[in-house]
């Protein structure tokens, strides 16, 4: 059997191209090489509790707002999200001082202006920069690509120049910049486009999860198959097979191979490069720039059970962070100096919660010397390391929460465990490293010199459940075209 569109991989961004190509009359079929959907969206259970891997809220979901019409169109917008504290839906704590992010660019500028006054027409410019960035997003899509004028020129500033040349209080500074472990705070990188996409959609609105993100996996699964569609679990694609310059079928390691007529890689660029072997279309040039791409850094995840009736669920996440100056806090060697802490909803219908995840960046070089190790079988150093790690992420978290005691279990993971997970290189959490000094060859195309392969995912433009979904639908323009889906999208 020929597919119309075969799709590697199964995270976020081949489930929403594989749900919006199939819901278009497309027979779909994903590969995922994973025991189950989801990448790093995927939940596991341990003790009879689901825990999530890659997901804790997401943004601009309300009528209006930046995500709203893409998951209306997805189906996700009746899975039972609730929203996070109005007046603080984001904490950050440097030292033994709370700085609250509101919801709504207004109710943000007021709550900052009142900790920072002398800084009211900086906080006014950046917030007028917030809702330009939210709009504009999208806005590249337009058939006409009107109002994305400002969208290149973001990608190529610093966002870490723009902080210091707008604001006058480094400690703002490190406020304003203190939630963005959800994204890699890099001075020598960061362009100002990522860090404007990795705020503004929360600061719209915030919204957490009652249950694990595999409901956003499950929604798209279900949407894929209602519709003729078709996902192979536990199918690693080991080759794309090209024939006269476009590709004619997959390969899996278990030497399955299925046909297709238009193919979309949810997975790493460097490695979609390394399944075509032999290609007319794909020259050493592209393959180069490509490989020689560098990734984000990784993150250390624990995941506490607590004891029953022991913590009251708080909502909204906090960030905190030993000292000052937020931008060089994941530096190699150094102990744990910054951790965002967020707990789940109790699904009991009680007010205590029953889970806390706390996370921290972590780089591949705290994880090199184990690279030949696999799950289960790195040995007691790297017992010893995650450990420390995670006593350094509780004893920071039990600053602002003493409930958090050492009787709680808990369990850990490193950008190794990622990597053996979702095969992602280095364990590398928000994939390509986007760097404002080289946009055009950071921000990728979902084109490639292969006609019939397309990109999607992280790597491309942006990361996060929002930068995925907005990458998707990018992918889906080439293919559908721009018209249909500015149609979706202005069906707001
Ligand atoms: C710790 C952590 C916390 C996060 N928290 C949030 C959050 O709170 N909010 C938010 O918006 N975002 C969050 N994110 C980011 C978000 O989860 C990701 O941006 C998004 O899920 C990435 O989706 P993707 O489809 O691009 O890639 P992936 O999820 O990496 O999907 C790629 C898929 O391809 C599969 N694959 C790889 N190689 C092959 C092959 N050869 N053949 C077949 N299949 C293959 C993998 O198994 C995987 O399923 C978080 C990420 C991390 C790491």
């Amino acid at each position: 059997m020929k597919y119309d569109v075969i799709i590697v991989g199964s995270g976020l961004g081949g489930l929403e191209c594989g749900y919006i190509l199939s819901r278009n009359g497309r027979h779909v079929l994903l590969l995922e090489q994973g025991g189950q959907p989801g990448g790093c969206l995927q939940a596991y259970q341990r003790c009879g509790q689901f825990f999530d891997t890659g997901f804790h809220y997401v943004g601009g979901l309300e009528s209006g707002q930046s995500l709203h019409a893409a998951f209306k169109y997805l189906g996700l917008l009746n899975l039972p999200w609730h929203r996070l504290d109005f007046d603080g839906f984001d904490r950050v704590a440097i030292g033994d001082r709370m700085f609250a992010f509101a919801q709504g660019y207004d109710a943000f500028y007021q709550r900052l202006s009142d900790d920072f006054p002398a800084e009211r027409v900086a906080l006014r410019r950046y917030v007028e920069l917030l809702k330009q960035s939210a709009a504009q997003q999208w806005a590249v899509l337009s058939p006409d690509g009107t109002g994305s004028d400002l969208l290149p020129e973001n990608m190529a500033i610093s966002a870490w120049e723009y902080l210091k040349e707008n604001f006058q209080d480094p400690l703002l500074i490190d406020v304003l910049s203190g939630t963005s472990l959800k994204m890699e705070l890099r001075k020598e990188s960061l362009p100002l486009f990522t860090f404007l996409h990795g705020n503004s959609s929360f600061i719209e609105s915030s919204w957490r999860l009652k249950g694990s993100g595999s409901l956003i996996v499950n929604t798209l699964a279900d949407g894929i198959r209602a519709t003729g569609g078709e996902i192979i679990c536990n199918a690693q694609v080991q080759e794309l097979v090209e024939k006269d310059g476009r590709l004619t079928y997959a390969v899996c390691s278990n030497g399955e191979r299925y046909e297709g007529s238009l193919f979309i890689s949810d997975i790493h660029p460097a490695q979609t490069c390394s399944l075509i072997k032999q290609s007319s279309r794909m020259k050493s040039l592209y393959r180069n720039r490509i490989v020689g791409l560098e990734n984000t850094f990784g993150m250390f995840t624990v995941s506490l059970c607590v004891p029953p009736r022991s913590l009251h669920y708080f909502n909204y996440n906090l960030y905190v962070y030993r000292e000052p100056d937020v931008w060089t806090f994941h530096q190699d060697n150094r102990p744990v100096s910054g951790v965002l802490v967020s707990c789940r909803i109790p699904e009991d219908g009680s007010e205590y919660t029953q889970q806390v995840d706390l996370l921290t960046p972590m780089t591949w070089e705290q994880c090199r010397t184990w690279d030949c190790t696999k799950v289960g079988r790195r040995g007691a150093s790297y017992r010893c390391l995650k450990e420390s790690m995670a006593e350094e992420c509780i004893t920071l978290a039990r600053q602002f929460l003493p409930e958090l005691k050492g009787q709680a279990l808990s369990y850990t993971s490193t950008p190794l465990t990622w990597r053996d997970y979702t095969l992602v290189p280095e364990g590398s959490a928000y994939g390509v490293r986007k760097d404002f000094r080289n946009p055009l060859q950071t921000f990728l195309s979902p084109r490639t010199p292969v006609p019939n392969l397309l990109l999607t995912g992280q790597n491309l433009l942006l990361h996060g459940v929002h930068g995925v979904t907005l990458t998707a639908f990018h992918t889906c323009a080439e293919v559908l075209g721009r018209e249909w889906v500015w149609k979706i999208l202005e069906n707001k």
